[in-house]
């Protein structure tokens, strides 16, 4: 059991390609065998260093990692070239010499008949009889394709599909400067790296009759098949770069965890029952290629917050933190102002609320930045009255800790709250609103005893007096 994820360094690593490498490495793993990853590098033109780096990257984001490579098609032109002239000498391939205009003409003629444009065959080894090679053109390398009969295949996802030879032209294998082309590098490569099975994008059905055959031809295994169905954006439409988050970079850039991608994009297009949130190792254990559905998936990017949200509540503080801490800096904040303990506790009142590392990180703004209300909250909250309850809340606060007096804790600062708010002949709200908005800049904030005790004293009373003082 052999699977390959075979992506072209045209770009970043798109969501599609890395859930159908997500599905190929799961495949593999499921029934102990390796995970290949190889990058199709052959199109010079449109493949970048930058391209091969980001796929990299956003592999080792996802945790995919690879058993055998990366092997790198231009590292392998040798080796094409050498099944081509084995191809060309059996037979089973040839010279072309056509020039695109005799081609572009015969494709006209095909078009005015009503006939479907194809090749043909007017230099297969059976037509070439006293034919000679016109002088100055280098040719290209065509396969012959049987001519009767059609191909095959037992799709792991989609099910039997099968396609008329006749529906196949003679493909050109190399170009006129000998380079080889796409498909064939694909067939060689598949062959010399032993895979099994090939899970790909459906955008590659139309490729695969052509592969066989070739790999018919060379004698070599024709491996299984599965052509894993696209991803729809919301509106039922192909993603887009624009409109949709494309790349899993992105999804980093973000704030998504990788964990939570790659069990969202696991649920995207295969099921297990009713199974939401699982595992990578349950999904490995669940993944045998069956129940794939055979219709496009719905990205759904509330889902995706859904099952953020999940996991950003179930991963150790002290990793959260460290994801955080740059985006904290990024935002011109410092998380010295608070204490060891603190930072760690502040992340498990703040996450409740988080779907993403960019929401609690902003979140952190309320402990790490100044306050700085809104004219409303402002209007609604420190009023004289308001104002008076943070003054009062201020020096009740101001001893606590110290000597014998109980400790900075949210259970003694509730005690007081409840006092002041007693004093100033009312309840908790009259003073934990103006609270709320003097020390943390906003209304809602999670439970106000919990927040106030993640600061450190006399800071709290340090915003109280200045929100006290208008
Ligand atoms: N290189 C192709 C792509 O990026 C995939 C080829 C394959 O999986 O066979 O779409």
């Amino acid at each position: 059991m052999r699977t390959r994820f075979a992506p072209s360094p045209t770009g970043f690593l798109h969501i599609g390609g890395a859930r159908t490498a997500l599905f190929s490495w799961a495949f593999a793993r499921h029934f102990g065998g390796q995970f290949v990853l190889r990058i199709e590098d052959t199109d010079l033109e449109r493949s970048t260093p930058e391209a091969t780096q980001a796929i990299l990257d956003g592999m080792a984001w996802l945790d995919l990692a690879a058993d055998e490579g990366p092997f790198f098609q231009t590292q392998r032109m040798a080796r094409y070239a050498e099944v081509i002239a084995q191809l060309l000498a059996d037979g089973r391939a040839y010279h072309c010499y056509a020039s695109v205009e005799e081609l572009d003409a015969l494709r006209e003629s095909q078009r005015a008949r009503g006939e479907k444009p194809r090749y043909d065959g007017r230099w297969r080894p059976e037509n070439v009889q006293g034919k000679v090679p016109p002088d100055g053109v280098r040719p290209v390398v065509r396969f012959r394709n049987p001519d009767a009969g059609a191909v095959l295949w037992d799709d792991m996802f989609k099910g039997p599909i099968s396609i008329d030879n006749t529906q196949l032209d003679d493909l050109i294998i190399a170009r006129g400067d000998g380079s080889p082309t796409y498909n064939f590098c694909v067939v060689v490569d598949d062959w010399d790296m032993r895979i099994s099975h090939v899970i790909r994008g459906d955008d590659h059905v139309n490729n695969t009759p052509r592969q066989i055959n070739i790999l018919r031809a060379l004698g070599a295994p024709v491996p299984v098949y599965g052509h894993v169905p696209m991803i729809f954006g919301p509106d039922g439409q192909k993603l887009s770069k624009r409109r949709d988050a494309v790349a899993v970079t992105q999804y980093d850039e973000e704030g998504f965890l990788p964990e939570a991608v790659c069990n969202y994009l696991s649920r995207l297009g295969w099921s297990h029952g009713d199974e939401e949130l699982f595992s990578r190792e349950q999904f490995v254990q669940w993944f045998d290629g069956s129940h794939l559905a055979s219709s496009p998936a719905q990205f759904d990017r509330d889902k995706l917050k859904w099952v953020n949200h999940h996991y950003i509540n179930h991963c150790a503080p002290e990793r959260l933190l460290k994801l955080i801490t740059p985006r904290i800096a990024n935002r011109g904040w410092s998380l010295d102002v608070l204490g060891a303990a603190e930072q760690l506790a502040a992340i498990s009142v703040l996450r409740e609320r988080a779907d993403t590392l960019e929401v609690l990180a902003d979140a952190f703004g309320m402990l790490l930045a100044t306050p700085e209300p809104s004219a409303e909250d402002r209007e609604t909250h420190l009023a004289p009255a308001g104002r008076a309850a943070c003054a009062a809340l201020a020096s009740a606060l101001s001893g606590v800790g110290e000597g014998s007096e109980p400790g900075w804790d949210k259970a003694t600062i509730s005690g007081v709250l409840k006092a002041t708010a007693a004093g100033l002949g009312g309840k908790m709200p009259i003073v934990a609103m103006p609270a709320r908005v003097a020390v943390f800049g906003r209304a809602q904030t999670p439970a106000v005893d919990v927040m106030l005790a993640l600061l450190p004293r006399d800071r709290v009373i340090e915003r109280l007096q200045r929100a006290a003082a208008g």
